[in-house]
Order: C-alpha cells, then sequence, then structure tokens
C-alpha cells in the first residue's frame, strides 16, 4: 500500500492501528494455488493464529481456504465466520482429551500428535476418522522457537514410534485418514522441504486408507527487500510432481493440503504508530512510538526485523535512529535503522504486520489493543474496534478488602 493511503487511515481510524491489504491476501493465497495448479485435489487450510479477526476469516473462506485451527476456540470462531466443519482442520499440542472429543463432536477433523492420545481416542471412538501429526525430524525452521521438527521438539508423533502407532491402529481399528507434518517456520531450503516430504511419502505407505497427505507450512517470506523467501513457485513443480508419482504408487486419489499461516498474511499488514517523542542520547536518536510490546512483540520475542517507513515523510532525508515503544522496560522495535528524517507527531509503518501480531497483542500496560482495518478496493473498513476502558475493566471485579 501507498503511504498516502496509509496516512489517510491513520488520520480516519486513529492509532496505533493494524491496516490489511485484501489484495496482497488473495495475491498470496493464489500464488499457492496456481503453483499447485497440477495437483487434481489441493487444499489449503489457513493456520488462523496468524491472524484470526472474522473478517480475514471470512475473506480467506471466499477465496476457497479451509483453516487449520489448534485451539477449540478457533474452531468456534472459525464456525462462527461460515467454515463448514468439513473445512477445518484441529491440529493441537497438549490440549486435554475432553477438548479434542468436543471438537471431533463438531465434524472437524482432528490431528493427534500423541500416542497416548491417539490410543485412547481410538480405544473410545474407532469410527471417528483421524489424521497423524508425524514428526520426521528435520532440521528446518528460522530459530529455535518457531523450529519444531527436530529431535527435541514438543510436536508431533516421532517418526521412529512408526510400529507404535500402527500397532495402536491395528488394536483400536481406528480409521487414520490423513498424515501430517509441520517442520517450522521460515523455511528457507526447499530441498529440505522436499527431503521431509519424503519421509512423509515413507510413512503414508504404512496405512491403506488415507484421503489427504497434509505438508504443514513454515514458508518464509521476505521481510526487506531482496530478502530470501521460499520459492514456492519451484517447490510447487517439485512436490507436484513427486505427490502424482506417489499417488500412482499408493493406487488412489488422494488430497494434497497445505497450513500457511504467515505465508498467506504477513505482507498484507501495516502496523501504524505516532511518534510521540524524538530523543537525542550521547549515543543514538531514539524514536518512541505511541505502542510497544504489548501491541508489536515479535521484534522482542524472535528478532523479528520489521521494515519500517516513516510514512509522514516518505522521501525525506535518511537518519540512524532506534525506535523504541512505550512500554517500562526493554521494548526495542529497531536498532539504528536507516529511516527517512522523524518528527514528532509522524507516523511509522511497520510491515509485515499481518501475521503474529495483533493476533499476539496483550493488555500489558494497561493499554487498550489498536482497531484493526482491512483495506479492500480502495476503501478502509473497520474490522476490530480500538478498545476502550470498559474492555479493560470487564472481567474484573472489585471486592471489599
Ligand atoms: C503455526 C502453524 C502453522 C503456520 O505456520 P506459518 O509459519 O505461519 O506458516 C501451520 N501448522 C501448524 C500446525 C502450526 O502450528
Amino acid at each position: 500500500m501507498q503511504p498516502k493511503e496509509l496516512l489517510a487511515l491513520a488520520e480516519e481510524f486513529g492509532n496505533p492501528l493494524y491496516v490489511y491489504d485484501a489484495a496482497t491476501i488473495e495475491n498470496q493465497y493464489n500464488r499457492l494455488t496456481s503453483a499447485f495448479s497440477k495437483v487434481e485435489k489441493l487444499r489449503v487450510n489457513y493456520a488462523m493464529k496468524a491472524l484470526s479477526n472474522i473478517s480475514i476469516l471470512k475473506l480467506l473462506k471466499n477465496l476457497g481456504s479451509g483453516l487449520d485451527t489448534v485451539s477449540i476456540q478457533e474452531v468456534q470462531l472459525g464456525l462462527h465466520a461460515g467454515f463448514s466443519p468439513e473445512k477445518i482442520i484441529f491440529t493441537p499440542n497438549g490440549v486435554s482429551f475432553e477438548e479434542i472429543e468436543e471438537v471431533a463432536k463438531l465434524g472437524v477433523q482432528i490431528n493427534i500428535d500423541n500416542l497416548s492420545i491417539l490410543e485412547h481416542f481410538g480405544a473410545k471412538h474407532p469410527t471417528v476418522p483421524v489424521c497423524i501429526r508425524i514428526n520426521p525430524h528435520v532440521m528446518a525452521g528460522g530459530n529455535a522457537n518457531i523450529s519444531v521438527g527436530h529431535i527435541d521438539s514438543k510436536f508431533g508423533i516421532s517418526v521412529h514410534q512408526l510400529p507404535h502407532i500402527l500397532r495402536i491402529v491395528e488394536n483400536t481399528k481406528m480409521h487414520i485418514n490423513g498424515i501430517h507434518m509441520h517442520t517450522g517456520s521460515d523455511i528457507l531450503d526447499i530441498e529440505v522441504f522436499l527431503y521431509a516430504a519424503e519421509i512423509l511419502f515413507d510413512a503414508a505407505k504404512n496405512f491403506k486408507d488415507l484421503d489427504f497427505l497434509d505438508f504443514g507450512s513454515g514458508f518464509k517470506v521476505p521481510y526487506k527487500k531482496d530478502d530470501i523467501e521460499t520459492n514456492i513457485e519451484e517447490l510447487g513443480k517439485k512436490l507436484s510432481k513427486r505427490f502424482l508419482a506417489f499417488e500412482k504408487e499408493y493406487g488412489r486419489e488422494l488430497t494434497l493440503a497445505f497450513e500457511p499461516g504467515k505465508f498467506l498474511v504477513s505482507q498484507a499488514g501495516y502496523f501504524l504508530a505516532k511518534v510521540n517523542v524524538v530523543k537525542q542520547t550521547t549515543s543514538t536518536v531514539f524514536a518512541g512510538i505511541d505502542s510497544g510490546f504489548n501491541h508489536l512483540i515479535r521484534p522482542m520475542l524472535y528478532g523479528s526485523q520489521h521494515t519500517i517507513e516513516n510514512i509522514s515523510n516518505p522521501k525525506g532525508k535518511e537518519r540512524f535512529y532506534t525506535v523504541v515503544g512505550y512500554i517500562c522496560e526493554t521494548d526495542t522495535f529497531a536498532n539504528n535503522r536507516r529511516i527517512s528524517e522523524i518528527k514528532e507527531g509522524d507516523i511509522l509503518s511497520f510491515k509485515n504486520a499481518g501475521a503474529y501480531c495483533f493476533s499476539m497483542a496483550s493488555n500489558y500496560n494497561s493499554r487498550f489493543k489498536p482497531a484493526e482495518v482491512l483495506w479492500k478496493d480502495g476503501k478502509g473498513h473497520l474490522i476490530s474496534k480500538r478498545e476502550t476502558f470498559e474492555d479493560l475493566i470487564k472481567n474484573q471485579i472489585l471486592v471489599e478488602v
């Protein structure tokens, strides 16, 4: 989006503000489906934990997407946004058996990543089809927190435990209709992805009644100019070919599924915040904004580098700034960043603010969560209101003490 458009939205809806560009989401969705156009049955399940506003869900639903969910509340939001249960897959980790049962009752596809749950579920509900999350133990992913396929990871059932899985399936007569993997976020090398896929194909051969293979996600998106990103087009070419060959070998048509979060929404998002203070110290120039890690935690949590643009002065002379928040502890968005000259009152725009930004926002320091706007067909649509004082106290109880 253009600085002028973003600036107008900050004026209209106030700041801090999240803005999502519908066209970018549509574009990314179409890129992925085009890359796999040779596959007859392709299913994209949007990993909604990235950005869970119901209007975003509806936009993706209208594109034909399904949903990947990790909590029963996400399932409920998905149903509320109009998804049918068959379009939702539930891929939790470490949730209770009761929650899994409840989601299964809603008609949603269950994905189990734990042997004890598998055994218990199979014994109790042998007729409910279940997908199994395999951990292929492939080291992938951008950093230790988002890399989930390695040997010490808590995710998935180890591929080395396949004999045990098969024993459970045989004993319970349960129906395994899908095999799944998700090796982590920010995969740079598609060869690593393809290598993990081979492990999944090998595992799949052990199950006679599969309807789908789910290759998870983890696609890397660019954060700045000339940044590396997963080459989706090349992955599409190579994995489709391999998938079609596997289908022949397996002897029946299968659905190929993905569950991208970041890939679909990261680049669509902009976070807009106003500069409250410009502060010169002996070593740097701080630009302090009217926000903090309560609204955008990724730089502090993952060290992610969001490109920052001064949309009030996009063509100004560039200077070096350390951009910080107003939280009363270290709260740095960017260190020593080249940004066009900043004056107090300017609006800064953070790019790649679509995924894991608003969905990770909190009320720390008793601040309101920002409003969210969907930019579609040249118009800003408010999709969640800025919080108010009422929201802060609505669950609090003042007792006489
Ligand atoms: C978070 C998650 C995803 C999405 O990962 P991205 O890196 O955002 O694409 C996919 N599948 C599962 C099981 C997840 O937990």
